[in-house]
């Protein structure tokens, strides 16, 4: 089975040709089709900003590693147990990557992110066919295309974001960083109820992006002076909740003080293993009482991830598509920061809903 894999270790943006990694296409076995799983015929697998960080081996260090997390498709097969979801042949299904056994203390404790198997049914989907457990399989909506669909983890991701910053109607939101996620967090959080919603974003088509689906104002952190700009907007107070999309080391280094005293900064990325952020606690735990935290994965989330997903506008997002057998290109795209999402089409699966 044609599986997009890491094929060698190292930073995918590597001057040097001997460090860097690679992105290959390679045959994995197809998994055995287990009674209350489902076998799904993947239509699109999105590249996510996490992949290149998983290629210098922030997971393991062993390739060929299989990506593609972020997929769509049709249901191909389905064990003879797998029917708790009404699922059934020919269904147009996305996903959770992770399945959550239900057994752990993680898991009885309400805290699925920490589920101690969930390699266990972690299998790539930037692949012809992937076998997950039916409680990680949902059916789309009847308006949601199968390009659309292969937001629906990232969607996800957004909507715990969301959950993690404890919103307030009328809050005043800060979203750094325009790119896939940024952009889903900020239309989310639109709906929540986000005032003088503004987006941090260096590139001028991510900013007009934002500013057509609900961002109020957005900053150039390049050309403007972020600290003034967030004061006059913010009569200096600066923002309730504060959420950073960008995983830049650079981005997140001022963050802390455009949030206002009391808020919640949510750091929603992934960032380099080794970074250490200088954390002043008497400025910001003391005298502001900030509240910080992360996002690792999205428990909890995906029901209603796909419930806000035909109100979401991605069409800018799914614009760049490859062929599977050429995953190598789409990296190399995905890395020139040309499109903010790059797709790959691992079948022709024909769609009867049209893409909008
Ligand atoms: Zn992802
Ligand atoms: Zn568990």
């Amino acid at each position: 089975m044609r599986t997009v894999a890491v094929t060698k270790l190292g930073n995918l943006r590597a001057t040097d040709e001997s460090e860097r990694g690679a992105i290959g296409v390679v045959d994995f076995p197809e998994h055995e089709l287990g009674p209350e799983d489902v076998r799904i015929k993947v239509a699109y697998a999105a590249i996510c900003g996490s992949d290149p960080h998983v290629a210098e081996g922030y997971f393991r260090t062993e390739v060929p590693i299989g990506l593609g997390h972020e997929i769509s498709g049709v249901v191909e097969a389905l064990g003879e147990r797998a029917q708790r979801n009404g699922l059934a042949v020919g269904d147009r299904v996305a996903g959770n990557f992770i399945r959550f056994c239900g057994t752990c203390r993680a898991c009885q404790a309400g805290t699925q992110q920490f589920c101690e198997f969930i390699q266990d049914y972690n299998r790539p989907g930037m692949a012809q066919r992937v076998t997950w457990h039916e409680s990680q399989v949902y059916r789309l909506p009847d308006d949601v295309s199968l390009l659309k669909g292969c937001l629906l983890e990232p969607t996800s991701v957004a909507v715990r974001i969301a959950d993690k910053t404890g919103i307030k109607v009328g809050d005043t939101v800060l979203v750094c960083g325009g790119g896939p996620i940024g952009q889903l967090v900020l239309q989310v959080m639109k709906r929540y109820g986000a005032t003088s919603l503004t987006m941090i974003e260096p590139i001028a088509e991510r900013r007009d992006l934002a500013l057509r689906h609900g961002a109020q104002h957005v900053i150039d952190p390049i050309a403007q002076d972020q600290q003034a700009v967030v004061d006059d907007l913010t009569h200096g107070r600066g923002f309730d909740v504060v959420i950073d999309a960008s995983g830049s080391t650079r981005a997140v280094a001022g963050l802390l003080d455009l949030a206002a005293k009391g808020a919640t900064v949510i750091y929603g990325a992934m960032y380099p293993a080794t970074y250490q952020m200088p954390l002043n606690l008497s400025d910001y735990l003391y005298l502001k009482e900030l509240t910080l935290s992360g996002v690792f994965i999205s428990p909890y989330a995906f029901p209603r991830a796909l419930a806000v997903l035909p109100h979401l506008h991605v069409d800018e997002l799914t614009t760049a598509i490859f062929d599977l057998e050429d995953a190598a290109n789409a990296f190399r795209m995905h890395l020139s920061g040309t499109h903010p999402k790059v797709i790959i089409r691992c079948n022709d699966v024909p769609d009867p809903v049209a893409s909008s």
